[in-house]
């Protein structure tokens, strides 16, 4: 075959274009164009040179981009025309050595449609294979030890690959070409089951079927998936998930679910257009959604929440594990109460005896535990993602960082539901959710966690970021760390920061941002603030009312005192009624008596404190036993019908205006004595700030001359709130910007941190 040589083009492929199938895509597309040249990876994504017929050059360059592989995200093409050499024949050229790192590591991916097929194909030599994967789809962050990214370099190193799948894993022509976790039932990864001693079950039908009668007959599995341990029953048994939670320990956080299907997702929650789109994704985050009256689920997999978390399988183990049960299971984190998610096997073994009756693993190592990612929408009209956690199908992807990092920066986030942010040039990589930052093996992970995508990336940081809060782990890290430039960053400031960030938005803005703690620059507790500024600067605009905290921590663990605050900063002294019965009056008084004192008790700004403060006024809950659970409750509780709100006061005082919800808190306790029901008083409440919010943002945006108005801080996470506060403030003729792609909590933190930092220093 001769082909007229008339044309040589350079081009220069950037985005998520490495490990994702891209150089055998363009080998096969340069192939049937007739077209000659050569392809590789370098440090900047791929570069490709075409050779041949001039139309045919068009055609490839047009088709490139659209038919490129369903995993890469191609950012930018650059051409250049090169003198044509009379190249014949295609090549994958192979990378020029250590130059790659920073582009090749991608998140792990659900399984995809073809090896779906395979695995429920009984003729193909992988049906029924739980580690099935190709090019497009399989585990890899979770299995990278470092760069570049090949075979040697992952938690695969160990298995060698037999004669078949080595073929594919060479040939440029087939969908497994340089798959790093390719393998066959002959030569990769299988599945054990283990009894709560450790010792291994050896049942006749094999492991996976013996696990699926365990789940059938009532009983805990734990389940070795991509980033962690499940542990895993039948959702719908009320025992089994009874058994589960206690054996968790004084757990009330609502157990996720995995369904074979999102028709299977729509039996259970509410499921709009975006829920499914969202459910379906290959990252396969949790989604959050209105649960539906008929659900066929135990009631204690999500105790007085009005959403369940649903999710598809995205390993091929869970497509089996969901098929054969043919139920919807509980699929939670395997950890004990509040310890992060098992990933290693000793350790799962060591941890889960107590909790799971039997274990389902398998021999491919997880190298870094990722958690399940969260996800909600609201505001369904205009499909606003609120990502409430981001790890595992997320991370690493990175986002961009507008107008670039002048030197490397490493931002080491907050405390509660920590990641840590490195960046260079403009981009950002979250890591994975890392957890609250309190107990010895959080720690670790986090600081292990830096090291990795330190030579993931091949970031050595110069600047590095931390919370102003002097006693976070975080901080203290940042602070000791060598040879480096720190540089503290308010933590409302890096709410704002990272919203402004995330949507390319570099003018200033008024930032609403509720949350439940957050370290204010005159040293009490913010978490009410509005702010005003951009991602290089902010000043205090407002706040709500300052009250006393009354025994500090300890009223976040017991909310009954925010009440006891709220109620005595209002002019009431007696409990309510709902309370009368929970605290005997003498404690009452106590606590009163520090609500009004210096003793003790710490000033705090805090959203999170009035909505657990109210929530307990309510009966809802006296005490909690994780952060933000009265708050959920109160609202899981409120009437979506009631309409009218309690007043509140807006002031000018010395910061700005004052959010002043005494006035609240007064009807509240009016409505209460007076027997209206827990769901008005809530509905009232919420319409209450959520018209004060819109209120206060839209007078400060109107004296600022500002157009746009920044939602962010954990208690957003709040439906009905950021709903209604984002249809006022768009009624308001006020551009609302929310956090999208990075958590809307304290999860979002270090990129804002990185933000802030960045921009900082480019304005000198
Ligand atoms: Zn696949
Ligand atoms: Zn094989
Ligand atoms: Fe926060």
């Amino acid at each position: 075959m001769s082909v007229t040589v008339e044309r040589r083009t350079r081009l220069r492929v950037e985005g998520t274009v490495q490990g994702v199938g891209f150089r055998p895509y363009v080998y096969r597309l340069a192939g049937e164009l007739g077209l000659a040249g050569f392809v590789l990876n370098d440090s900047r994504g791929v570069l490709i040179e075409v050779e041949g017929d001039d139309a045919l050059v068009d055609r490839f360059v047009v088709r490139l981009r659209d038919e490129a592989p369903p995993l890469a995200v191609i950012d930018r093409v650059l051409g250049e025309e090169r003198e044509p050499i009379g190249h014949t024949g295609f090549q994958i050229v192979e990378s020029p050595s250590g130059g790659v790192a920073g582009a090749a590591v991608t998140p792990d991916t659900a399984t995809c449609g073809d090896c779906l097929r395979e695995l429920l194909d009984p003729d193909d030599r992988r049906h029924r294979y739980p580690f099935i994967n190709c090019t497009n789809c399989g585990p890899r962050f979770t299995i990278v030890r470092r760069v570049p990214y090949d075979r040697p370099s992952t938690t695969m190193a160990g298995f060698r690959m037999c004669a078949r799948c080595q073929a594919e894993y060479d040939d440029p022509e087939d969908r497994r070409f340089h798959a790093q976790p390719n393998a066959c039932p002959d030569c990769g990864p299988s599945l054990t089951l283990l009894r709560a001693d450790g010792s291994p079950e050896r049942p006749g039908g094999g492991p996976l079927a013996a696990a699926v009668e365990a789940l059938l007959a009532g009983r805990i599995v734990a389940v070795k998936g991509v980033g962690g341990y499940h542990l895993a029953c039948l959702a719908n048994d009320l025992g089994a998930v009874a058994k589960l939670r206690s054996r968790k320990h004084r757990e009330d956080k609502p157990f996720a679910l995995m369904v074979a299907s999102a028709e299977a997702a729509a039996d259970l929650v509410l499921l709009g257009p975006h829920e499914r789109e969202m459910l379906e994704r290959p990252e396969r985050p949790i989604v959050l959604a209105p649960r539906l009256p008929s659900a066929a689920v135990a009631p204690a997999v999500a105790p007085g929440a009005a959403e369940l978390g649903v999710m598809l399988p995205y390993s091929p183990l869970h497509h089996l594990l969901a098929a054969d049960a043919e139920a919807p299971l509980v699929m939670t984190s395997g950890n004990v109460s509040d310890e992060p998610i098992c990933y290693r096997d000793e350790d799962a073994l060591r941890r889960l005896a107590g909790i799971a009756d039997l274990l389902l693993v398998h021999d491919r190592p997880i190298h870094t535990r990722t958690d399940d990612s969260v996800v909600r929408i609201v505001d369904a009209d205009r499909d606003r993602p609120l990502m409430l956690r981001r790890s595992r199908g997320f991370v690493p992807a990175s986002v961009r960082l507008p107008g670039g990092a002048p030197r490397p920066i490493l931002a080491c986030g907050a405390e509660q539901k920590n990641t840590f942010c490195l960046a260079k040039d403009d981009r950002a990589w979250i890591g994975h959710h890392v957890g609250d930052l309190e107990n010895y093996e959080t720690l670790r992970s986090f600081i292990d966690g830096i090291e990795h995508f330190q030579h993931l990336f091949a970031v050595t940081p110069e600047l590095v970021a931390h919370d102003l809060h002097p006693e976070y782990l975080s901080t203290k890290y940042a602070l000791e760390r060598d040879g480096v430039e720190t540089i503290g960053v308010q933590h409302h400031h890096a709410h704002l920061a990272a919203a402004l960030a995330e949507h390319d938005e570099l003018g200033e803005a008024v930032g609403a941002i509720f949350d439940g703690t957050g370290y204010g620059d005159d040293g009490t507790i913010w978490g009410g603030e509005l702010l005003v500024g951009d991602c290089a600067g902010y000043r205090r605009a407002g706040h709500l009312l300052a009250v006393r905290m009354p025994g500090g921590a300890q009223a976040v663990r017991q909310p009954w005192r925010m009440a006891c605050a709220w109620l005595d900063a209002a002019g009431e002294h007696e409990p309510p009624p709902a309370l009368a019965s929970v605290v005997d009056g003498r404690t009452w008084e106590q606590v009163r008596g520090l609500s009004g004192s210096d003793l003790g008790s710490l000033q705090t700004t805090s959203m999170g404190r009035l909505f657990d403060g109210v929530a307990a006024m309510c009966g809802v809950r006296a005490e909690v036993t994780y952060e933000g659970q009265a708050a959920i409750e109160l609202e899981a509780m409120a009437d979506p019908a009631e309409r009218t709100a309690f007043p509140v006061d807006l002031e000018s005082g010395p910061h700005g205006l004052v959010i002043d919800p005494r006035e609240t808190i007064l009807a509240a306790s009016a409505d209460l004595a007076a027997g209206v029901g827990v769901p008005a008083v809530s509905g009232r409440f919420h319409n209450a700030i959520a018209r004060a919010t819109v209120e206060a943002c839209a007078r400060v945006a109107a004296a600022q001359d500002l157009d746009r108005v920044v939602l962010a801080g954990g208690v957003f996470q709040n439906r009905r709130l950021i709903e209604s506060v984002a249809i006022g403030l768009a009624h308001a003729g006020l551009r609302v910007v929310t956090p999208e792609r990075l958590p809307i909590n304290d999860g979002g933190i270090s990129y804002g941190q990185a933000a802030v930092v960045a921009r900082r220093m480019a304005a000198g």
